[in-house]
């Protein structure tokens, strides 16, 4: 049997995709940028975002896990796809496939890849996160002898913030470049980028602002939003001065009202923060604002000022990140990531 239309949609803005990208690759001066698709592209659609990104000229791709990469094979000609996680040893069987490599985070790891065979790698220095990476000592020794290095890596910790440790890491980074051989040096995320030039190295690694978030004060006004969610009103209904609305009636209706019931709730990733705070948005911009809680499945907005809108209508809610993340507390990498399953998404 067909599935109904979803009343629940995500729409994927290609052109802004596309257009985020270029201007990170400006920004990157001389070095090829790459992008992280990790977590099905930051909640977007990985293979979607691989394939008009890779239409684009983007060649480098980085996913989190073996699972994520293999739902990305066959990857066409040109394309490498690196798994930042590492390489355990159940991992060896797929990380053998053609197109996808390694980021060879730890001594043991390394050693793996060797008794492998070796072949072509990533690997990640750390240089002050205290995340992922061999230690500084452990780079400088012997054992990244002999290795296959694509691209050597370390990640920024504070690149979204003014902090001493960007030039720390700049610096300690710099200082690994001459002593370990490999093709491309790679430092700088969405944030690094807008730190200079001086970050980008061969291969800057945007992830955040290809989808529409702004790291920092420089790409404000340079990023476009990628991800609009659509949801469809189910019921319009008046409500009476006086009347609580929604659970634990957190707003009492302070005149009559009208409001509509819309297909979206915090088990899709709109969460309770947005409570009396969201708004979503009628197709002629007017602002329809969140009345009372979020619900799991359902959101109420307020709809008086558009007599016409009525059941079986779409508005799209209000998720331009930067804004979205200041009136609900949770980062902009969390407001996309959330975005869940029941969504319906489409690119246009
Ligand atoms: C996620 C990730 C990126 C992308 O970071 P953004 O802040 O989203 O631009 C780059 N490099 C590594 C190693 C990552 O884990």
């Amino acid at each position: 049997m067909n599935l109904p239309a979803s009343p629940l949609r995500l729409r994927l803005d290609k052109s802004a995709l596309v257009a985020n990208w270029r201007w990170l690759k400006q920004q990157s001066g001389s070095a090829a940028c790459g992008a992280a698709i990790k977590a099905d592209g930051y909640g977007t659609d990985a293979a979607g975002a691989l394939q008009y990104l890779a239409d684009a000229g983007c060649r480098d791709f980085f996913v989190a896990t073996w699972a994520e990469a293999l739902a990305l094979l066959p990857l066409a000609k040109g394309l490498s796809l690196s798994v930042l996680h590492g390489l355990r040893e159940e991992d060896m069987p797929v990380a053998r496939q053609a197109g996808i490599k390694p980021v060879l985070n730890t001594v043991q790891q390394i050693q793996r890849w060797k008794d492998a065979g070796g072949g072509p790698c990533d690997v990640m220095v750390d240089t002050g996160i205290n995340r992922l990476g061999l230690s500084m000592d452990e780079a400088l020794g012997q054992v990244l002898d002999g290795l296959q290095i694509r691209t050597l890596m370390s990640h920024l910790a504070c690149a979204d913030t003014d902090h001493p440790l960007n030039m720390l890491q700049l610096d300690r980074f710099s200082r690994l470049r001459p002593t370990i051989s490999a093709e491309r040096y790679s430092l700088a995320n969405s944030a690094g980028i807008c730190l200079g030039r001086d970050y980008a190295f061969d291969l800057t690694r945007p992830g955040l602002a290809l989808y529409g978030g702004v790291p920092r004060d420089e790409a404000r006004g340079h990023i476009r939003q990628v991800a609009f969610p659509e949801a469809e009103i189910l019921q319009r209904k008046t409500v009476r001065a006086g009347e609580g609305i929604g659970y634990n009636a957190t707003l009492m209706a302070p005149r009559d009202m009208e409001l509509a019931i819309l297909n979206i709730g915090y088990a899709d990733g709109y969460l309770r923060n947005f409570s009396n705070k969201g708004a979503a948005l009628a197709t002629d911009g007017t602002v329809l604002p969140v009345a009372g809680r979020v619900s799991m499945d359902l959101l109420i907005i307020d709809v008086s000022m558009q007599p016409e809108l009525k059941e079986g209508d779409w508005v799209t809610i209000d998720y331009v990140l930067e804004q979205a993340s200041a009136l609900s507390g949770l980062s902009q990498y969390e407001l996309l990531t959330g975005l869940g399953e029941r969504f319906e998404r489409y690119w246009q």
